[in-house]
């Protein structure tokens, strides 16, 4: 019986009590024993008399808890080495204070948000306390834990000279590359935006910005400037974060094109993080809880919608499921870690990070060769900055190649301004001007991506439909024929009253990928549609 007692009591210390030894400098995997405290009222003198039943992994997590929680850590010096540092690798908990025993009383060390980092034992946005632990010790060390965020993280012990050369560095120089090519990568997109005035290339911009400040804030490193009491505030970089996501992705995948029903959820959903912004920014709790909420939501929803856009064969559909799946997979790890669903390891916790930093650059690189194929002056218009007939006959002759090499048809729109003559001859050429301009926008606005819009001659235009079949493209040209339909035209921009309308006919044609035929062949084909558009009553589209 006596002897069961011992076993037991040995087996119990030997779980909790950490022996320091020479050929150990670091120490980032072993157990400590806690005691959860959920009236929050338990304080350290009461707590050291109780007993510590349940242990712990030194990487862990509990989720989202309301308590306190206390660790107990005892360790036994066999090193050479009396001082050690105990640090706590993450920088959400609001308290995390030690304490050890010192002629009978109690000595604490406070840490956490609610401590400034100059008031903090060592300058460090992660709570980090020193341990004098004498040769030959055994000491005891209470940490007391209380968070409004997840309850999970990570601590490790140093051997002193070990902090200060390799603890911090590392991380400090992964994270710095990290940030600067994020930063690299926003003033890149920046650049893209302002140079080519395209709201895609704003909203990803802006998306990035915002998710480059999130894992600042989540990382700790905002504590660094030095307005801790501003973290809370910091937090309305979330509901941002995902309303630019949701702007970027609508207009990456065509959506109000596509599916304007959806995209008027989708717009909705945006509204709603638009509006929970300033509700965080003035509490935090409970506001950041919901946008945490509905963000799960709004990604599934972007998912499906991705699905759907691509099973329509739109390209860069495809392009944006494979990189947000894996983001997305990635962002549902760390929150499950912080969630207390799966285990904290640095895998399920850190990969994050890379599968966010390759799916920003990959959007780049796919932003880049957008943008790459809209620069070039001498390819477009002056007028209208559509492409002109010379590059569209050049892409046209590549695509023609390359639809019979892939199998892929592709859809020839014809459009044409209907009673075009009637409006410069009542409202004068500037006007008609000014019709064929803003008619190019809604040209432009309400293709998609990779299609090649170009003026023709005169008041025609015409657009390549690379991939698309015959039965998408009369979905697009109906949508394009509505679009121009509604547009109003201000006469006088003085006296807004004055507003005019237009229609367009729309004559269509496709590429079987089966025939031989010539791309002048495909283009006289929409050219007699677009005849028989005007023929049977104009403001139509055609397709024999
Ligand atoms: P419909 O197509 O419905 O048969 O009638 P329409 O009146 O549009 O047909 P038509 O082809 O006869 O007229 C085209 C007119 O477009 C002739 C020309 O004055 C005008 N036009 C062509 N290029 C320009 C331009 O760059 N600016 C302006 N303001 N007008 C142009
Ligand atoms: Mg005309
Ligand atoms: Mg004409």
């Amino acid at each position: 019986m006596h002897f069961l007692f011992i076993l037991l009591a040995l087996t119990y210390s030997l779980s909790a009590n950490i022996i320091l030894t020479d050929d150990k400098k670091m120490l980032d995997d072993f157990t400590l024993s806690y005691l959860y405290d959920a009236s929050h009222l338990l304080n350290i003198d009461q707590v050291s008399k109780k007993e510590f039943t349940k242990t712990t992994r030194s990487q862990f997590s509990f989720g989202y808890v309301n308590g306190t929680t206390w660790y107990k850590l005892t360790l036994t010096n066999k090193s050479h080495s009396e001082e050690y540092v105990l640090s706590f690798l993450e920088a959400f908990s609001d308290g995390l204070n030690l304490y050890h025993e010192e002629n009978d009383s109690f000595v604490k060390s406070e840490n956490g948000l609610l401590v400034p980092l100059d008031k903090r034992e060592y300058y460090d946005s992660y709570p980090t306390f020193s341990l004098k632990i004498k040769k030959g010790e055994t000491k005891t060390y209470y940490i007391e834990a209380f968070s409004k965020f997840s309850s999970a993280g990570e601590f490790i012990i140093y051997e002193h000279k070990t902090y200060s050369s390799k603890g911090k560095p590392l991380l400090i120089a992964l994270y710095m590359f990290y940030f600067g090519s994020l930063i690299m990568v926003i003033f890149f997109n920046l650049f893209l935006s302002i140079t080519n005035k395209d709201r895609l290339f704003s909203y990803y911009t802006a998306y990035i910005f915002f998710y480059t400040m999130f894992v600042f804030v989540a990382s700790g490193f905002d504590l660094y400037l030095g307005y801790e009491h501003l973290h809370g505030v910091f937090h309305i970089v979330s509901p941002l974060l995902v309303a630019f996501l949701i702007l970027f992705s609508s207009y990456f995948l065509q959506t109000k094109l596509f599916y304007p029903k959806l995209y008027k959820l989708l717009m909705l959903n945006f509204s709603i993080y638009i509006v929970l912004t300033p509700l965080v920014f003035i509490t935090v709790e409970p506001w950041i809880e919901v946008v945490n909420f509905i963000t799960p939501l709004t990604f599934v929803m972007l998912i499906v919608i991705a699905v759907m856009t691509s099973i329509k064969g739109y390209s860069l559909a495809k392009y944006y499921l494979v990189i947000m799946l894996t983001y997305i997979a990635s962002l549902a790890l760390m929150n499950s870690v912080l969630m207390g669903y799966i285990q904290n390891n640095h895998f399920n916790r850190y990969i994050f990070m890379l599968a966010s930093y390759l799916e920003i650059l990959t959007f780049s690189v796919l932003l880049a060769s957008i943008y790459n194929r809209t620069k070039k002056e001498a390819d477009r218009d002056s007028l209208t900055g559509l492409y002109n007939r010379r590059y569209f006959s050049n892409e046209a002759d590549k695509q023609l190649k390359l639809s019979k090499i892939k199998k892929q048809a592709f859809s020839i729109l014809m459009i044409d301004i209907d009673k075009f003559k009637g409006i410069n001859d009542r409202y004068g050429h500037p006007i008609g001007d000014k019709v064929l301009i803003q008619t190019s926008n809604r040209l432009i606005r309400q293709s998609r991506i990779q299609d090649i819009v170009s003026r023709y001659g005169g008041e025609e235009f015409i657009i390549l439909l690379p991939n698309t079949t015959i039965n998408q493209a009369k979905v697009i040209a109906e949508v394009i024929r509505k679009d121009v339909e509604k547009m109003l035209i201000v006469l006088d921009d003085e006296e807004e009253e004055e507003e005019i309308t237009i229609t367009i006919s729309i004559g269509l044609s496709q590429s079987v990928s089966s025939e031989n035929l010539s791309m002048g062949t495909i283009i006289q084909e929409a050219d007699a549609n677009l005849y028989r558009a005007k023929e049977s009553g104009r403001n139509r589209v055609y397709y024999a």
